[in-house]
């Protein structure tokens, strides 16, 4: 992915976004090709066409050698804050963001889950976010596969990561905001069609006051936003495929975090 806010030069500006890192076009062309001398101009393309056509039609404008801009500065701190995202990974604003030290996602320190306290934060300490230590934890957390069952029995306070984990991926995908905020308060009805309203602040709220107990108990109220959603929306095709997309989302990522085995019954026939 390539960000044109972020380049100023085939060395200066780290504008190209991989999974893993933000990059300078020199340092991505020489790090992913396996070219023998390659150009950042030439070999680096853009929806078909090599950076240098951008560069002519002023779509990527080059800065000038002395340039004093943030990007251009040669000062560690300044190439330092390049190397994380400009927006919260979480809802995508700017504002006051705390950085991964192990991958490229930025975060509001209220939108991550957990939510991080500034006494968390020391300039020399390294910080990093729930998706990076999910990753790096799962290699030795489940030797063995789990069935769907055997997951659910599991005692929350031994899962509360992959809780925050599986909550953050909602709220990440959750672009519309239709599941993340109390709809009481929002949506004109509400409890007038919905008797047992529920929605992602509160599994949140409930989880931080140790209200879970088993995942059972987690996995049933994120479900039951997903039933709630799908009720409420029934004349709304549009609100319904959002919310089953999120549902489809939940069902994939639990499996995964929990490396439930593929034959055994899935979240979706088991309720
Ligand atoms: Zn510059
Ligand atoms: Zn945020
Ligand atoms: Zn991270």
């Amino acid at each position: 992915m390539l960000h044109k806010d972020r380049f100023a030069s085939g060395l200066c500006g780290k504008s190209i976004r991989t999974d893993q890192r933000w990059m300078t076009p020199v340092e991505f062309v020489t790090g992913e090709s396996a070219l023998e001398d390659p150009s950042w101009r030439n070999d680096i393309q853009w929806d078909g066409k090599p950076l240098s056509v951008l560069i002519e039609s002023k779509i990527l404008v080059i800065h000038k050698l002395l340039c004093k801009c943030k990007l251009c500065s040669p000062t560690a701190k300044d190439r330092h804050d390049h190397d994380n995202d400009d927006d919260c990974f979480i809802c995508r604003s700017q504002g006051s963001l705390i950085c991964c030290d192990e991958c490229p996602r930025s975060f509001h320190q209220r939108c991550h889950l957990p939510n991080v306290d500034d006494a968390m934060l020391g300039d020399n300490l390294p910080w990093v976010c729930t998706f990076c230590v999910l990753r790096t934890s799962q290699s030795w957390r489940y030797p063995s596969q789990k069935t769907y069952q055997e997951a659910l029995t599991c005692r929350i306070s031994d899962h509360l990561l992959e809780c925050q984990y599986l909550l953050l991926c909602l709220y990440q995908a959750d672009k519309d905001h239709i599941i993340a905020a109390d709809p009481c308060i929002n949506v004109r009805n509400y409890t007038s069609v919905i008797k047992t309203p529920i929605w992602l602040d509160r599994v949140v709220e409930k989880l931080q006051q140790n209200l879970y107990q088993s995942m059972q108990h987690f996995v049933s109220d994120v479900l039951l936003i997903f039933t709630n959603c799908a009720t409420f929306n029934r004349d709304n095709a549009e609100l319904r495929g959002m919310g089953e997309r999120l549902k489809d989302l939940f069902e994939r990522e639990f499996k995964s975090t929990f490396s439930i085995q593929l034959q055994h019954p899935t979240a979706s026939n088991c309720q």
